[in-house]
């Protein structure tokens, strides 16, 4: 049952008034003004029932998750004992002195209860987004994008290795909570489904947990924390738990972009990113799909390293279907008539380019050219259009200062692990990941928003 709302109910045997004892500049008190969690009993009402006994405040106990956010205390038990003692966790809590703290495992029901059922923390999110474009620190124009790597509550001692490995084994009704979500996200875009190759070991407490030597250290189970920001004040306007591979995180980029779209109407006309996000596929995507100006470095490993001359100084031909090489000569698919027309297009998606034999043998620019080969061949991607724009783009002192702009993604995730202490899940499993991450993302707008705009007197 759905139980009365925390309200500040002063004692009326001492003198002691909260509100006098929290200072103007605190942290909290600058938050506070932008925490309206005033539709949340609505849109909460229907997940409790209707007899039984009254429940604590779910306000009370988003308020108390906050703080734990904000204020980088991840552990609930901590937070309920720093809740108890501390003035301004109280007055941000709604609490009076005397009134009792929830007990930790009250969390601990609700978040996998009825916090996850009614997504709410999602809404609440978005809500903060929102509060943050009324506000007008959101420009909407250029956007930058990011994952960095979280650790997950999964070890290598608990984990069987890809051979071993068979999610068909598992009974979805016997399993515990993290492993039926497991299966559950396994046709996912943003898990199961963002690549085929099967990871190196699986954990068994968390499956879904990717496990990853990408931190150059020894390898470990984590999730990604995927990050959309808009570059003028760094607000986040969407954030997607994925694995921690690029292809999920990739995936997770394009599910952000749609979704502020749908959500707020938000069309960037820029994104900026890393290479990682720079491939052929993608800038495809965001160029002529999207119309998004992609200001990322293009992944390209077609890249010489032995001096010889670059693809770039090979002029395509659109008309002919063919390069035209530094020496005047023309490269081609093909040098004969096919019997049978083909595309020429590998499974990677790259058309090869051939000079004829005859014309680079007596060359004089050939070791300038093709020093161990005895012809040149250009590879030319089907997307080679969206990889030109994005190479042309670099060149420009609009991408200067993309670049720039990029760093504040950078500079969150900096913050997150550092000041807000996220460098290891509490939670298991893809929900318990989503949650942590989109409550951390509401913490830094709404952090982000108190410093934007001060307290007036
Ligand atoms: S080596 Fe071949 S491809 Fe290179 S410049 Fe000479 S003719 Fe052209």
């Amino acid at each position: 049952m759905l139980g009365p709302r925390q309200e500040f109910q002063a004692a009326l045997f001492y003198e002691f008034n909260l509100e006098d004892h929290v200072p103007e500049g605190h942290l909290l008190r600058s938050i506070d003004r932008f925490v309206d969690l005033g539709d949340m009993r609505k849109h909460l009402a229907p997940f409790y029932s209707d007899i039984g006994r009254p429940s604590v405040d779910p306000e009370l106990m988003i308020r108390m998750l906050l703080i734990g956010y904000i204020m980088g205390i991840r552990s609930e038990r901590r937070l309920c004992d720093e809740v108890h003692v501390n003035l301004a966790y109280r007055w941000f809590c709604r609490l009076d002195l005397g009134d009792p703290v929830p007990d930790q495992s009250t969390f601990s029901k609700n978040r996998h209860g009825r916090f996850r059922e009614s997504d709410l923390f999602r809404r609440m999110f978005e809500s903060v987004v929102a509060r943050c474009i009324k506000e007008g620190v959101v420009g909407g124009d250029i956007f930058a994008t990011d994952a960095s790597i979280i650790r997950a509550d999964a070890n290598k001692q608990n984990s069987t290795p890809k051979d071993e490995w068979n999610p068909d084994n598992l009974d979805p009704n016997t399993v515990p909570r993290a492993v039926k979500e497991y299966l559950e996200v396994l046709d996912d875009a943003a898990f199961g489904a963002a690549s085929e190759v099967k990871p190196k070991f699986t954990s068994h407490s968390d499956p879904a947990s990717q496990w990853t030597g990408a931190m150059k250290g020894p390898a470990f189970f984590a999730y990604a924390t995927n990050y959309l920001i808009d570059t003028d004040n760094a607000i986040i306007v969407d954030v997607e738990a994925s694995r921690a591979i690029r292809q999920a995180e990739i995936g997770a980029t394009r599910t952000m972009i749609r979704r502020t779209r749908d959500k707020f109407d938000l069309y960037p006309e820029i994104l900026t990113a890393d290479t990682a996000y720079g491939s052929a596929d993608n800038l495809n995507w965001l160029v002529n799909e999207e119309g998004i100006l992609p200001h990322i470095p293009v992944f390209d490993r077609s890249k010489r390293m032995d001096g010889a001359f670059p693809a770039t100084a090979f002029k395509f031909n659109h008309k002919e279907n063919e390069y035209t090489c530094p020496g005047g000569k023309p490269l081609k698919k093909y040098w004969r008539k096919m019997a049978k027309p083909r595309s020429g297009v590998s499974k990677d998606g790259f058309m090869r380019y051939y000079a004829r034999k005859s014309d680079c043998s007596t060359c004089a620019l050939k070791t300038q050219c093709t020093p161990n080969q005895p012809t040149r061949k250009i590879a030319r991607h089907i997307y080679e259009g969206a990889r030109d724009l994005a190479r042309e783009i670099a060149t420009t002192d609009a991408y200067v200062d993309s670049m720039r702009r990029r760093k504040k993604v950078e500079m969150l995730f900096a913050h997150l692990k550092r000041i807000m202490k996220l460098d290891r899940l509490r939670l298991r499993g893809p929900n318990g990941a989503k949650d942590e991450f989109l409550l951390a993302a509401t913490a830094q707008n709404l952090r982000k928003l108190a410093k934007l705009i001060p307290q007036t007197a």
